[in-house]
Order: structure tokens, then sequence, then C-alpha cells
């Protein structure tokens, strides 16, 4: 099998090197009234982080992407859209299998983010015969936080730093998993949806592939309700499943307080168009696009990986 290592080297550093960069001259002004000091720590923290950021990107360029269109006979342009009451089928479905294979076990974080890793890495290398290794270190904070407040996680596309903001219960593994899909050189919202998806279900770890299920449900309610508030949690309520589960769905929509929603509706929007300049269908892509790749997957007669991954 052919090995490829990406130092991922900013991802070790004790802070985002991106929240050193952007606040430190600013906090030793504050502290110590100066601002030589933050600006050489800026700089020095600049210096890693581009270094850093050249050193993955020369250890990438062996690496064999995966041909969305032939593996999965669909791509950010080619998806067919899911019928209303195909979704709706499928919402049943879904939530049955969830209820079926409830598990309330946790893994520690740390733990947890080595295990999806190494699940991803043999996934992708399952499609293309090439392990891509990266770093499992996630942070808890970093400003993007403050930024992208409707986000679970985020991942600096030039330095691969993954951050989770809070905790996401049932759904973590998933979380997890998309983001160190973009780690790993993928930076398409869908394809990270997908691949992350992918190598949970075919993990066969019961806590791996309840988070895959679960978020495919979440999905399929947050393109039924249209962005509603009230309707996805209404959806959720006639879900027929067990309450912890209930509770999982809801927890992932909390009422935003003001400044959550006043930031992420200009966030959000910016956001969206960002998506749309670099080839992508926009925030769409998390949910209906999501789904759809799974829907037109499952029916292709191109596709050259099994369509049974696409069921539930
Ligand atoms: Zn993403």
């Amino acid at each position: 099998m052919d090995e490829i290592h990406i130092p991922n080297d900013a991802t070790y550093a004790p802070f985002s090197l991106t929240d050193v960069i952007a606040t430190a001259p600013l906090a030793s002004r504050l502290l110590l009234g100066a601002t030589l000091p933050g600006r050489v720590l800026s700089a020095a923290a600049l210096g890693m982080y581009a270094g850093s950021a050249l050193k993955d990107w020369v250890s990438r360029r062996d690496v064999r992407w995966i041909d969305f269109q032939r593996e999965f006979g669909c791509d950010v342009r080619t998806l067919e859209s899911m019928p209303r009451q195909a979704r709706k089928d499928e919402v049943f479905r879904i939530a049955t299998r969830l209820d079926e294979g409830f598990t309330d076990e946790r893994i520690p974080r740390d733990e947890l983010a080595v295990t999806v890793n190494e699940q991803l890495t043999e996934y992708i290398a399952g499609i293309t015969g090439q392990r891509v290794h990266t770093s499992s270190e996630v942070r808890d904070f970093t400003l993007a936080r403050l930024v992208f407040p409707f986000a679970m996680g985020v991942c600096d596309v030039v330095s691969g730093d993954v951050a989770l903001f809070r905790d996401t219960g049932i759904f973590e593994p998933h979380i997890i998993c998309h983001e160190f899909v973009h780690r790993k050189g993928y930076w398409k919202e869908l394809h990270a949806q997908a691949l992350s998806y992918f190598a949970l279900m075919s993990s066969g770890d019961p806590v791996l592939v309840q988070a895959a299920r679960a978020e495919r449900l979440h999905r399929q309610l947050k393109v039924l309700a249209a962005d509603d508030h009230e309707v996805y949690h209404a959806l959720v309520e006639s879900l027929d499943v067990r309450r912890e589960l209930k509770e999982e769905f809801h927890a992932l929509r909390p009422e935003p307080g003001a400044y959550e929603s006043s930031v992420s509706v200009v966030m959000k929007r910016l956001y969206d168009e960002r998506l749309r300049l670099t080839g992508q269908n926009g925030l769409s892509d998390y949910d209906e696009g999501f789904t759809n790749l799974l829907w037109t997957f499952s029916r292709s007669r191109r596709a050259r990986q099994e369509a049974r991954q696409a069921s539930i």
C-alpha cells in the first residue's frame, strides 16, 4: 500500500497559530501597554503557520484524489434531486434503525479522534489504494467560534487546524470525521459530508455508525423543515424514537442567543457566497446536496463503488 504522511505541524502547536497571529499584538498592548512583544510573537506564529502549510502542501502533491463522479456516479454539479416523499420515507426508516441500534456509549474525544481518523484513512485507501496519514489533534477553542457561532466545528484549510466548538453528543464522531476529511485535503463540503458518512458507516462500530445515521437523519429533517426552527423541532418530536435520541436532535439546534442570531445571519450569507465562489452549491451542500448525493449514488448504474454503501 502506498503511504503518504502529511505533517500537519500547525495542529500540534499549543495554541491555534491563527489566533496568535490575530490577537498577540492587541493582547500585548492591553496587558503590557506595548505592541512590540506582541508583534514579535505574531510574526513568529505567522512563520510557523506558513512553514507548516508549505510542508503540508508539498507532501500533498502525490495524493491520489477520489473522483466522485467515477466512484459514486455524481458530484457537486450532477446531483439528482431527491423527491420530498422519498425524504419522508427515509426519515421513517433511519429513525427506526437509529432506535434499534441505540447506544449511550461515549468515547473520550482524544480517543475518538484517533479511531475516526484511522477509519477515514482506511476508507479512502480502499478507493485510491493510498493511505494518507494526517494528524488526529482536535482543539476545543479558536476565535473562529466567535465568527461562526452557527458552526459545530471548523477546519482551517490552510493549516489543517481543527476545532470543535461544543459537545455535540452522538453526532461528535461525524463532526470530527467531517473536519478530518478537510484535513486530508478535500475542502468541498459535499465531499466532507459524504466521505465522513461512508467511512463511519463502513466501520461497523456502533458509536460511529450511530453518528453517521444521526447526521443523515438530521440533514433530512433540515431539508424538510426548510430552515424553519419550529418545524424542525416539531419534526423531531414526531419521530418514533426514544426520548434520549429526540433530546440529541433538539440539542443540535438550540434557540440562538441575540449575538449568535445577528452574527449568524451575516456570516451565513457570506459563507454561502464563499462556497459558491469556490465551485460548490452553497450551504445547501451540507444537507440537500449530501442527501441528494446518497440518493443519486444509490440509483446510479455507472458508479464504481457498491450502491449498498448508501443504504441505511
Ligand atoms: Zn466542512
